[in-house]
């Protein structure tokens, strides 16, 4: 089948079509070794050795046949293409479809899989219509096949042809098919792909999409354009759409297996206490401990026990009587008996006074309450739910925790990871509260700068998921209307903020990722100098290009002018 059978808005003839250039997606190219860690933008990349992409293709053919290997690493492709689109049209929102387009063909070759040349390219989104046909040039696939099984009767890039469907049908929003027409596999000097709508291949696409499938239960139809296979449905979805069932963001381990338990134990009736820093997300993660409990038509209370003066906790959780104390004019029920058929949360457990305690355990064992200045005993139904940022085992230690409470409420533990433990998390994070806080100011910001990411990735965050969202909240606000959040907005209190990640040069050699555009930085002779070395000597540079102005040094630099200060004692610069 040839390309030029078919009009092309682009090309017809061989490398007509211009590529635009990398760099934009290649900045977005991060490697932070010491967390062991390489970001594409915002997915989790990884280098793997092409032998053992070429050992495992063999491994699996071998067990499960050829027709089952082929779906499997096919689909594997798709889902990878799937992710690329969503990143190329978020990364080329403002260009022309092509160039957008072409992201995918560029995202390849950055991620080592083949170099692309496109031969003919015709796209109409609206419309629906597409035709692509492609060179591929040196494809490790087909290099790791080769070495398993020599030249074949097929062609056997089953992984780059699923990623060009998946990367394809997203982009068009409807289900484009690939085939390669010739490849190395099979003793061509390249391979080549050709690529146009399902129905467009007529009858035969069927067997094609098979290989698109998850499972039988999917049912494909080639002649209904709107329907995507389940793998594009999958991957429309996108690992950076947000929200998950719990209203809350993360593809962590870490922070998935803490939704894990919270859905194991929400149906029982056990005390449940979650474990972790300041703004780790704990509240949030007790609601909807509740919200998934048979107490969910209940009422959920929540009670910060450390916002409360000391002497009148008791009041607060447990009610007063009428002329309990002075002040205390009329009866109220306290906390524990609004929450009545429902949930309780006890932020801060830990502050908690001694005979604040001993009512609590009172009311967890028997089910029972007082009210202060009564003797009327009340009986209460409620679920408790504590929280605690402090180490209750110490405190029981030191004598400021009832051992029998803590054992009470150690029923079923959770912790909840630091956000610092869950960096997966963050570049999702960092969108997510971009977009919502964008959204509440009615503000058009079109993403992160790059340097922005790389400190955002980096930084501690003492302060867990709340700093974030402030954090990006008021940059959102300091943020020029359709401008891009920038380091100057983030970090605007002296953080302290280290950059450890490298980025891809235009050479193709690594450097640490700190912004050169601003400065005319000259390297030193004599091998690599030291990290510190580096940055003492970008502060000078800073610093004589502003002629010691130290708010424009600062602006030079991405950083605020706290945070130059606080560099220039540390490395004893004179400003
Ligand atoms: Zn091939």
């Amino acid at each position: 089948m040839s390309a030029a059978d078919t009009s092309a808005k682009r090309g017809g003839g061989l490398g007509d079509v211009h590529v635009p250039e990398i760099h934009d997606l290649a900045n977005r190219l991060r490697f932070a070794p010491q967390q062991g860690r390489i970001w594409l933008d915002d997915q989790r990349m990884m280098l793997m050795h092409v032998s053992s992409l070429g050992a495992l293709r063999q491994e699996l053919i071998e067990s499960l046949g050829k027709e089952t290997a082929r779906g499997l690493i096919t689909r594997i492709g798709y889902q990878a293409g799937a992710s690329d689109a969503e990143m190329a049209k978020k990364l080329r929102s403002g260009s022309s479809t092509y160039d957008n387009f072409l992201a995918g063909p560029q995202l390849v070759s950055l991620e080592g899989i083949v170099h692309c040349e496109p031969i003919s390219l015709d796209i109409d989104v609206g419309k629906g219509r597409y035709f692509g046909d492609f060179r591929l040039i040196d494809c490790a696939e087909a290099e790791a096949h080769l070495a398993s099984y020599g030249i074949a009767d097929e062609p056997a890039c089953w992984m780059l042809v699923g990623y060009a469907c998946g990367y394809t049908s997203t982009f068009m929003g409807r289900p484009i098919l690939w085939r390669e027409t010739e490849c190395k596999c099979t003793g061509h000097s390249q391979c080549r792909v050709v690529g146009r709508p399902a129905e467009d291949w007529g009858e035969d696409a069927a067997d094609d999409l098979r290989f698109l499938q998850i499972g039988d239960f999917v049912k494909f139809n080639p002649t209904s354009p709107d329907k995507l296979p389940a793998t594009a449905r999958i991957a429309a979805r996108g690992p950076a759409s947000g929200e998950n069932d719990f209203g809350m963001v993360g593809i962590s381990s870490a922070f998935n297996s803490v939704c894990h338990l919270v859905k194991k134990v929400a149906p029982s009736e056990a005390t449940v206490l979650f474990l972790g820093e300041s703004g780790v997300g704990k509240e949030i993660f007790s609601h909807n401990l509740h919200r998934l409990s048979r107490r969910a038509d209940g009422p959920f209370v929540a009670v910060n026990c450390a916002s409360i003066p000391e002497q009148l906790i008791e009041s607060e959780l447990f009610g007063v009587e009428k002329g309990a104390f002075t002040g205390a004019t009329v009866s109220r029920p306290g906390r524990f008996e609004r929450a009545h058929g429902g949930s309780l949360f006890l932020d801060e457990i830990g502050t908690l006074s001694f005979t604040a305690q001993g009512k609590l355990l009172r009311a967890l064992q028997e089910g029972e309450i007082e009210r202060v200045g009564d003797h009327k005993v009340r009986k209460v139904d409620v679920r408790v739910i504590a929280a605690t940022n402090v180490n209750l085992r110490d405190a029981v230690k030191e004598g400021s925790f009832r051992e029998d409470l803590f054992y009470r409420l150690n029923v079923f533990p959770i912790r909840v990871p630091p956000l610092r433990d869950r960096r997966d998390d963050i570049p999702l994070l960092m969108n997510w509260f971009m977009r919502r806080s964008a959204a509440k100011h009615g503000k058009t910001i079109t993403g992160f700068r790059e340097r922005a990411v790389d400190a955002l990735i980096n930084y501690r965050w003492p302060g867990n998921i709340r700093e974030m969202e402030n954090l990006v909240e008021r940059a959102v606000i300091l943020a020029d209307e359709g401008g891009a959040l920038d380091l100057c907005h983030l970090f605007t209190t002296g953080e302290e903020v280290t950059s450890t990640t490298f980025v891809v040069q235009r050479d193709g050699a690594l450097s640490q990722s700190v912004d050169m555009d601003e400065i005319d930085f000259t390297q030193g002779p004599g091998g690599l100098p030291t990290l510190a070395d580096t940055e003492a000597r970008m502060l000078r540079l800073a610093l004589a290009e502003a002629k010691g102005n130290l708010s424009l040094a600062a602006r030079l630099l991405g950083i605020s002018r706290a945070t130059l200060a606080y560099r220039l004692k540390k490395y004893d610069i004179a400003s």
